[in-house]
């Protein structure tokens, strides 16, 4: 089966790496020089199906699929020589106000069911397993089954799969410019015009909805996030066991700040992070920035001290229902969806490309089976 993947972020290359693994031969088509210079650039790295307040509801059925697919492909990674390190403790959420506390004992807690092995730790047992953080916290949820990782590091290891396969090829700087059923368009680099057809086309084109038929593009609606790495000039060890979030009370911004880090093996800890619907921008703010800093400074307070050492931002692509869009659309069936994954493409990439592996027939895992993944169909834009 000879198959075009549109979108080399971390979907398009995780789906990729499924298909030609499954014996598919595949294009990638990326528009930029390089792989990964999408949302995927600014992703901070936890793999956070459960504990994502945005789309956790949609997504709760899916989380147990969502963690099994994601160890299939570190292990993969890891088989090809390919490790990368992982923040195994899982993940600590953290309760900063009474209001908070109560949340996530009662409600929050319940609604994860007894499928993993959450537990609330009490102000005394979260200080020991991280003593950076604020003696003024009332408790956090350990999450256990949330890892968090470098996202650059899963795309190099994805990419080294596909590279190895021996069925992949890639196109950089050409942008897929028109698609009629399976014949494509594309502009390359030297404004060189290709016209060809392929037995499926798979669009992961992150937030760009320009190849989309007119329902399904308006129902895309970019999120944009700020970030920033910081790090301890007195250490050089990681400065969390966990990675670290919590709610912030709000503070009059519009930009809908959590607090939320991630420890690197260097040292550092990448840190943020805002929710931005109305500035459809790339850049960073000073308002972004003090909202960041203000809350880490509120979960860690030693934190004032560190360096600052990188900013930027980028744009999550997110649907107006929150959910992926993954599928086809009746009649329509060259053509498979793989966008949308909001705040949580990182995530979703290996059991996105799994599922696209099932709708193109390579693969049998049961996964479509009973219509579970129906809720991700593009036809409920359509
Ligand atoms: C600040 C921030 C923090 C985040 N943190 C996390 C996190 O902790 N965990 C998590 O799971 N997710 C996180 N995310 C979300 C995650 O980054 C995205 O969901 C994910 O990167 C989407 O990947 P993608 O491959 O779909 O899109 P992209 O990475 O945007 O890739 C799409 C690619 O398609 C290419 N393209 C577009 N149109 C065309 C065309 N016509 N022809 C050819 N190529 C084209 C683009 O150039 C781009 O490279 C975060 C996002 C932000 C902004």
């Amino acid at each position: 089966m000879k198959v075009a993947v549109i979108g080399g972020g971390i979907v398009g290359a995780a789906i990729s790496a499924e298909l030609s693994r499954l014996g598919a031969t595949v294009t990638i088509f990326e528009a930029e020089a390089q792989f990964g210079t999408g949302a995927t650039a600014a992703a901070i790295g936890g793999i956070s199906p459960l504990s994502d307040d945005f789309i956790r509801a949609q997504l709760a059925p899916m989380c147990g699929d969502i963690f099994d697919a994601f160890w299939r492909l570190v292990q993969r990674c890891a088989e090809a020589g390919q490790a990368f390190p992982i923040v195994e403790e899982g993940l600590m959420y953290v309760a900063l106000t009474p209001d908070d506390e109560a949340r996530l004992t009662g409600p929050y807690r319940e609604s994860l069911g007894d499928r993993f092995a959450v537990r609330w730790l009490p102000k005394g047992e979260a200080l020991a397993l991280e003593p950076t953080l604020t003696p003024a916290l009332m408790g956090a949820l350990l999450i256990p089954e949330e890892p968090a990782l470098d996202p650059s590091s899963l795309l190099r290891s994805v990419l080294h799969l596909l590279s190895e396969s021996g069925k992949v090829s890639v196109r950089l700087g050409t942008r897929v410019s028109e698609l009629v059923d399976n014949m494509m368009t594309a502009v390359g680099r030297d404004g060189e015009v290709t016209v060809e057809e392929f037995d499926r086309i798979v669009i992961a084109t992150g937030n760009d909805a320009a190849l989309l038929p007119s329902p399904l593009r308006t129902s895309m609606v970019p999120v944009k996030g700020q970030a920033l790495r910081l790090a301890d000039p007195g250490s050089s060890h990681p400065l969390f066991a966990h990675h670290v979030y919590a709610h912030l009370p709000a503070s009059g911004s519009d930009l809908n700040t959590s607090a939320y880090l991630v420890p690197r093996t260097d040292g550092s800890v990448v840190a943020g992070v805002t929710y931005e619907e109305q500035f459809p921008h790339d850049f960073v703010t000073v308002e972004g920035l003090h909202e960041i800093t203000g809350g880490i400074r509120r979960l860690v307070p030693s934190a004032r001290h560190w360096a600052m050492t990188a900013a930027w931002a980028g744009r999550r692509p997110a649907t107006v229902d929150g959910g992926p869009i993954v599928g086809v659309l009746p009649g329509a069936e060259a053509v498979i969806y793989a966008m949308g994954h909001f705040g949580l493409g990182v995530t979703l990439a290996p059991l996105t490309a799994e599922l696209v592996a099932e709708i193109l027939g390579l693969s049998d895992r049961g996964l479509m089976a009973g219509g579970g993944y129906d809720p991700l169909s593009p036809e409920r834009f359509h």
